[in-house]
C-alpha cells in the first residue's frame, strides 16, 4: 500500500457516502482527471447513507428543498439507464398524517407551494386516511398530505452505482483511508493528511456527512453540523400488509412506517437525543418507538424484530444543507442534509461539480445555502423534518 498510495491528486473527496460518490461520478463525467475519493470505513456507504430509511419525496416546506427534489428524483428514475445499476425505486407514495391544528396549517401552505411548482401532492380527509390505511389507528387524524410519486430507493445500490461508474471513468476510490488533517498554506488548500500518508492537492471536497464539522476544523473552518443519533427497526413478515402500503408518517410524533421486505420498517426521532457520535441502539428509546408504533398499527404485535440499527443525522441549525466554497480557497462543502439527504444525493454531486468546474451552480441556484448564511442571519427553516 505504501508505494501504491497516491502522493498527489487534483481533487480529493472526503467521504464515500452518497454525497462523495455522486460528486466523484459527476466530476469524472465532466472530464475532471486525477480524482481521489477517500473513505475511512472498510466499505463505501456504511454510515448515514447505508443506515437511512431510503425514502425519497417531493413533500417539503421550502421552495429550495422542493426544487432539489424536482431535480434529484428524476435522476434516480434514470439511474439504471445512466449507471447500469438497479436501485429498486418503489413509488409507494408518502402519506403524512397530521393530528395537530398547527401542522395542518403549515402543511396547507406547503401543499400550495408544492402544487405551484408542479408537484402533484394531494390533500386527504380523515375518512380518506382511514380508507387507505385500514391496518392503522388514526382516530385523531385531522388531515393528510399524500404524494403518489414519493417512494423508496435502495441506498446501498445508489452508492455502489455511483462508485462503480466513477471508477470506470478513472476515479480512484479508496477505503480504510481516514483523513486526519488538512494543510492550508497562504489561505488555500495545500495537502490532506491521512492514516496512509500525505496527499498534495489544491482542492478538497468535504462530503463527510455527520463528520463534516470535524473535517472543517482540520481546515480551520467552523461548520455548524452536529451528529444526532436516529434509529430504526424492521419486523418479520406480516402477510396482511399490502404491497402498495405507503410510507406513512405520524408527523406530530416523528414516527414512520414503510414496507420492508415482507414486514414493516419503523423509526421514530427522539426529541431528547443529545448531539454525539454514539451509534449504538438506545434500547429504552426503542421501546418508546415500539409502543407508539403498535398503538398506531396493532398488527405489529404479531411480528418479531428482525433487525435494528442506529445512524447519525447531520444536522444544521436550519435543517438545510451547506453547498459551495468555504473561506479557505479550494475547500468545498457538500454536507448537513439534516436527515433527508439521501434523496438529494444525485443532484448534489452534479451541483458540486458545477461549483468546482464552472464556478457557479447551473442546474439549480443553491447559493442561498452557503456557509455564510449562518453568520449573516439568512437561515431558512424546513418544517418537514422527520
Ligand atoms: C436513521 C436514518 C434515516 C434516514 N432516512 C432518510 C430517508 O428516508 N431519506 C433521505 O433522503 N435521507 C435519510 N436520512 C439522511 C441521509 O442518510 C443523509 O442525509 C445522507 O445519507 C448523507 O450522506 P453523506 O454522504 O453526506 O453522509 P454519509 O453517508 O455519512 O457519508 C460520509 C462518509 O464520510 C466518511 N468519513 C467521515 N470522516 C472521514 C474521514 N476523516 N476520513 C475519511 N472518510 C470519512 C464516513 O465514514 C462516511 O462514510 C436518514 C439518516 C438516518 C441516520
Amino acid at each position: 500500500m505504501d508505494n501504491m498510495f497516491p502522493k498527489t491528486a487534483d481533487v480529493v473527496i472526503i467521504g464515500g457516502g452518497v454525497m462523495g460518490a455522486s460528486t466523484a461520478y459527476h466530476l469524472a463525467l465532466r472530464g475532471q482527471k486525477n480524482i481521489l475519493l477517500l473513505e475511512k470505513d472498510e466499505f463505501f456507504g456504511q454510515e448515514a447513507t447505508g443506515r437511512c430509511a431510503g425514502g425519497v419525496r417531493y413533500q417539503f416546506s421550502t421552495e429550495i428543498n422542493v426544487r432539489l427534489s424536482l431535480k434529484s428524483l428524476p435522476m434516480l428514475e434514470r439511474f439504471k439507464e445512466e449507471t447500469g445499476q438497479e436501485i429498486n425505486f418503489r413509488r409507494c407514495g408518502y402519506l403524512f398524517v397530521l393530528t395537530q391544528p398547527e401542522d395542518v396549517k403549515t402543511f396547507q401552505h406547503s401543499l400550495a407551494l408544492q402544487q405551484g411548482l408542479g408537484v402533484k401532492t394531494e390533500w386527504l380527509s380523515p375518512d380518506e386516511i382511514h380508507r387507505r390505511l385500514p391496518l392503522m389507528r388514526f382516530e385523531d387524524a385531522l388531515a393528510g398530505s399524500y404524494n403518489p410519486q414519493d417512494g423508496l430507493v435502495d441506498p446501498n445500490s445508489v452508492v455502489m452505482g455511483y462508485i462503480g461508474a466513477a471508477q470506470r471513468l478513472g476515479v480512484q476510490c479508496l477505503t480504510n483511508v481516514e483523513v486526519t488533517g488538512i494543510q492550508v498554506a497562504a489561505g488555500r488548500i495545500a495537502a490532506v493528511d491521512t492514516n496512509q500518508g500525505r496527499i498534495s492537492t489544491r482542492q478538497v471536497v468535504n462530503a463527510a456527512g455527520p463528520w463534516a464539522g470535524l473535517i472543517g476544523q482540520m481546515a480551520g473552518v467552523a461548520i455548524p453540523i452536529v451528529p444526532l443519533r436516529r434509529q430504526i427497526m424492521t419486523t418479520t413478515p406480516l402477510p396482511e400488509v399490502p404491497q402498495d402500503f405507503p410510507f406513512v408518517l405520524d408527523f406530530a410524533q416523528s414516527l414512520y412506517f414503510h414496507r420492508e421486505g415482507e414486514g414493516i420498517l419503523t423509526g421514530m426521532s427522539n426529541s431528547n437525543e443529545k448531539a454525539g457520535f454514539d451509534q449504538t441502539v438506545d434500547n429504552a428509546f426503542e421501546m418508546v418507538n415500539l409502543e407508539a408504533a403498535i398503538a398506531r398499527m396493532p398488527c405489529l404485535e404479531k411480528a418479531s424484530m428482525l433487525s435494528h440499527w442506529a445512524g447519525l443525522y447531520e444536522v444544521t441549525p436550519d435543517a438545510h444543507p451547506i453547498y459551495g466554497i468555504a473561506p479557505v480557497d479550494g475547500f468545498y462543502i457538500v454536507a448537513g442534509f439534516s436527515g433527508h439527504g439521501f434523496m438529494h444525493g444525485p443532484i448534489s454531486g452534479k451541483l458540486m461539480t458545477e461549483c468546482i468546474l464552472d464556478g457557479k451552480f447551473l442546474s439549480l441556484d443553491v447559493s442561498v445555502l452557503d456557509l455564510a448564511r449562518f453568520s449573516e442571519g439568512r437561515q431558512i427553516r424546513e418544517y418537514n423534518v422527520v
